[in-house]
């Protein structure tokens, strides 16, 4: 028999299922082609030299040059923007570009940040180490701690930065009370949706500013490409885009562009699979005599499972779990290397299960103390869920952990 969250999904993935396949799509007017083509061409001819200076001048919408705009990664775009709920997206060449370009474009020197202690690794890299020599400092909170951005402003914070659920521990943090707090004093927010998908959350809707993706995560799905998106109202993408990509360089390719709308057509099929079957392995890994600890925001035990039903549509597809007793690391280890269906691999939201180990890889780059104040310990294991059968999947894991 269905769960309530299974119909729940179901009419999530109804919900986005049309937008998915046809949202940005047109078809070719010179060939009938069904899909947006692949415009690999760098620049475009003019018809005129009137039309040259017109289009310089942003007073026609001819395509001039592809680090500007592309018909197959506005295509994209459109599609992007409809999953999001936001005015319009501007795709980037990776998550990092997103995250980079969107924080640069919105922050200047002498200007302060408050950010989640616990983030993706680089993005807090970016904050901690590369940033404040330009001059942008950032406070580093507990974003699951009621007033904990509140206490960190100070007179020059233009940016409150938001992740969740955060990377790698599922920790949830109140969207609308960063917002209100933001939104009462003229600050901005930008909010990393990769770890939620717009299938999970859509922060934009919650008032945020800013959505920034990886796509190369979930919203591509196949872990064939690496891109990034950036999300929200046509006058901030617009600066955003302005030094990401046209300044910076941070150009999608298109080729990438149509890799990412192609996976995007099957997203709310994948992502319903990807969330149920999460929900199913958490809750049996959190009764399994070997594991101390789970962390998914499905499970009652989650301290921000109240928050999560109330500004998530779904509980996502990423899961993170700590085994117990001692020796509990090399455990972790024998899991890792025990696995066969689900792949020892970093990166998340691709069709195929990936176990990673954090605090070795992904989050290795953080020191060791800030990953101690996230939560982050050294024995915990990150799984993406992909959309192979669950019992599969749970047969694997069960096998794992008996090693
Ligand atoms: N944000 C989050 C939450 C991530 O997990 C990642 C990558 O793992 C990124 C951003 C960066 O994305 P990319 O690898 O596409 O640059």
């Amino acid at each position: 028999m269905q769960s309530e969250y299974e119909r729940q999904l179901d009419a999530r993935a109804a919900a986005l299922a049309t937008t998915c396949v046809h949202a940005g799509d047109a078809k070719d007017p010179g060939t009938g082609a069904l899909d947006v083509p692949i415009v690999l061409s760098s620049a475009f001819g003019f018809a005129s030299a009137d039309e040259a200076a017109a289009a310089f001048k942003g007073e026609n919408d001819a395509y001039i040059y592809g680090r500007w705009a592309n018909p197959t990664v506005e295509a994209l775009e459109a599609k992007l923007a409809a999953l999001e709920g936001t005015e319009t997206a501007c795709a980037t060449a990776s998550g990092m570009a997103a995250v980079s370009g969107a924080a640069l474009a919105l922050c200047a020197q002498g200007e302060h940040i408050v950010a989640p202690r616990s983030m993706y690794a680089e993005s807090a890299r970016l904050l901690r180490e590369r940033l404040p020599r330009l001059g942008i400092e950032t406070t580093f909170v507990d974003a699951t701690e009621p007033g904990a951005y509140e206490r960190a402003l100070q007179p020059t914070t233009r940016l409150l930065y938001i992740e969740t659920p955060a990377n790698p521990n599922l920790a949830i943090a109140d969207i609308r009370a960063i917002v209100a707090l933001a939104r009462a004093r003229g600050i901005a927010t930008i909010a990393d949706n990769t770890f939620a998908t717009p299938f999970a959350q859509n922060p934009c809707t919650l008032g945020v500013d800013v959505v920034v993706h990886s796509m190369t995560k979930a919203l591509a799905g196949h872990g064939d490409v690496i891109a990034g998106c950036v999300c929200g109202n046509r006058e901030t993408v617009a600066r955003i885009r302005d030094v990401v990509v046209k300044g910076f360089g941070g150009v999608l390719s298109p080729l990438s562009a149509f890799l990412v709308a192609r996976g995007l057509r099957t997203f709310a099929l994948r992502q319903r699979q990807q969330c149920a079957s999460a929900a199913m392995l958490a809750s049996r890994l959190a009764t399994h005599p070997r594991v101390a600890v789970v962390h998914h925001p499905s499970l009652p035990s989650h301290p921000g499972h109240a928050l999560a039903r109330e500004q998530m549509h779904a509980f996502g597809a990423l899961l993170s779990f700590e085994l117990g007793g001692p020796g509990a690391i090399d455990a972790g280890k024998r899991v890792l290397e025990g696995v066969r269906t689900i792949t020892h691999a970093v990166s998340l939201g691709d069709v195929r299960s990936l176990l990673v180990h954090p605090a070795s890889t992904t989050h290795s780059t953080m020191p060791p103390e800030a990953r101690a104040a996230a939560n982050i310990t050294d024995g915990l294991l990150r799984l993406s869920v992909g959309i192979e059968s669950a019992e599969d999947l749970w047969n694997d894991l069960e096998g794992a952990l008996a090693k």
